[in-house]
């Protein structure tokens, strides 16, 4: 067994200030953007993550492998100066929603109408390998892969590994513990042990399973490349967004009894045929079935839980803290919103953990309680509400408000997406403009039953 301790030291500047010994558990996307955050303000990280270094792994099936990175993401990747790569050399721009209608023919619904802003898509290994490659900069960072959580006294910041290579034991303690372990973390999973940890979880009914549309025999797109495709069919819906190589990652959201139904390549090329048409030649018949037999779909989970933080000795963030569904593109960007966050209670508060960690509690979760719940509620806008008239007439009068009061009236989607105000703040944002809406259609109504009633009295009396 191997027992490494903490150490301290004084910061790099020379002055008498506490370098902090930080472990961040999970080297997935925010726990390794975490880690650059805190090696930027001279503490000391170690990061232990359970797989073996990406890196090294070929791309991984199954997990989703791209994501769209919107403006939260970004302004974190700007903090660690990966942004401009992230962006501009790397990410593809999609500036609205393609919506594949049942004929084959397609529309555009725009984001952003008026200033035109974006969403990119980008490579989920590409960008973890970035931010760890990054992490190669910093004396203070250490990595350890094939690490495994198995135990944890939050309390004492003491954590124990496992080896997944040797099975060896490693016991480690820290001043501070970060669990960016994921949706089903360890780290929550010692939480929930303390009085007072509220949590809850739901699986929601449908599964997704990825499959995929190759670049075209000229290695370019065979879709026009910067939108988000959307195939909306009301209960399901398929969606595609676009890769560096010019394939798309396609992923199909369905409940799991339609996907069980499924199980015969014949059965599988009619339902195509009769729902996704236009896909199968880009997927190609035989891919189709080839990709769609190989794997099973996986499920959804959302997360809520809080407080996120034991003393000041433990902290949750990223989907270890909030899980969402991923409907609203918003799972990393809000992990990665934690990364700012907290970068600017430490600055606030002087590196004061207690402080740090009771604020991050306190004030983060009405926020990523929001996402989750429009993340729900986008499902539902993206399968189905995006083909009706009436969703189409409040986004006219929505994008038409924004261009005449841009700084008033932020539509719901360009505030999650395009600005950083809090989650929650948002929903109420959308609360007020709704009841400002019904009123006016309220006075409409009411002016015209008024008109059409004096035209019929004058009409009596004439
Ligand atoms: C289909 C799909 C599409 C998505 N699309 C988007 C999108 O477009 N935009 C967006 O913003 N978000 C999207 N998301 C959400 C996004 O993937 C997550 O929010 C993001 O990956 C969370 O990052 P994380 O680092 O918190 O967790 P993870 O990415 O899950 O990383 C956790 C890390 O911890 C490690 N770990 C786990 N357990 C242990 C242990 N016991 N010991 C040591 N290490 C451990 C894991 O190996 C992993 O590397 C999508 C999610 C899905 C499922």
């Amino acid at each position: 067994m191997t027992t490494i301790r903490n150490g301290h030291a004084n910061g790099s500047n020379g002055h008498a200030k506490k370098q902090l010994d930080v472990v961040v558990v999970g080297g997935g996307l925010v726990g390794s953007l975490e880690a650059l955050f805190l090696a930027r303000r001279g503490h000391r990280v170690r990061l232990y993550e359970y797989r073996e270094d990406i890196r090294n792994t070929p791309q991984a099936r199954g997990r989703s492998i791209n994501l769209a990175l919107s403006v939260r993401g970004r302004q974190a990747l700007k903090s660690v100066g990966l942004e401009h790569h992230m962006i501009q050399e790397h990410g593809i721009p999609m500036r609205g929603r393609r919506i594949h209608k049942l004929d084959g023919s397609t529309y555009v619904i725009p984001y952003d109408a008026n200033s035109k802003q974006c969403i990119y898509s980008v490579g989920r290994n590409y960008l973890n390998c970035q931010l760890l490659e990054e992490s190669e900069k910093y004396g203070n960072v250490e990595r350890f892969f094939h690490h495994k959580l198995v135990d944890a006294q939050l309390s004492k910041g003491s954590l124990t590994f496992q080896k997944t290579d040797t099975k060896e034991i490693v016991q480690v303690t820290a001043d501070l513990v970060i669990g960016a372990d994921g949706a089903f973390s360890g780290v929550r999973k010692a939480m929930m042990k303390q009085p007072l940890f509220d949590y809850s979880q739901k699986y929601i009914e449908h599964g997704y399973l990825e499959l995929c549309i190759p670049a075209d025999e000229n290695d370019g797109f065979q879709m026009p490349a910067n939108f988000l495709h959307i195939w909306p069919r009301g209960e399901f819906m398929m969606i595609a967004l676009p890769n560096q190589d010019c394939s798309w990652t396609v992923t199909l959201f369905m409940p799991f009894t339609n996907f069980k139904r499924l199980d015969t390549p014949e059965k599988l090329i009619a339902f195509f045929e009769k729902y996704f048409p236009d896909s199968i030649p880009l997927i190609g018949k035989n891919k189709l079935i080839e990709d769609f037999f190989a794997g099973s779909p996986s499920p959804l989970v959302a997360v809520k839980c809080r407080p996120y933080h034991v003393e000041d000795k433990a902290l949750l963030i990223g989907d270890a803290a909030h899980a969402v569904v991923p409907f609203y593109g918003q799972g990393m960007n809000a992990g990665f919103e934690d990364c700012t966050l907290l970068d600017q209670l430490f600055q606030k508060h002087n590196d004061n953990l207690a402080d740090i960690l009771t604020e991050f509690s306190n004030t983060r979760w009405e926020d990523t309680f929001a996402i989750s719940d429009l993340a729900m509620y986008n499902y539902i806008e993206m399968r189905d509400l995006v083909t009706r008239p009436t969703y189409r007439l409040r986004k006219a009068i929505d994008d038409f408000i924004y261009w005449l009061l841009p700084r008033v009236w932020v539509p719901l989607y360009n505030s999650v997406t395009f600005t950083t105000m809090p989650y929650h703040k948002c929903v109420k944002n959308r609360e007020w403009q709704d009841k400002v809406l019904k009123k006016i259609s309220t006075i409409g109504l009411l002016a015209a039953l008024g008109g059409a009633a004096v035209a019929i009295k004058l009409n009596y009396f004439a």
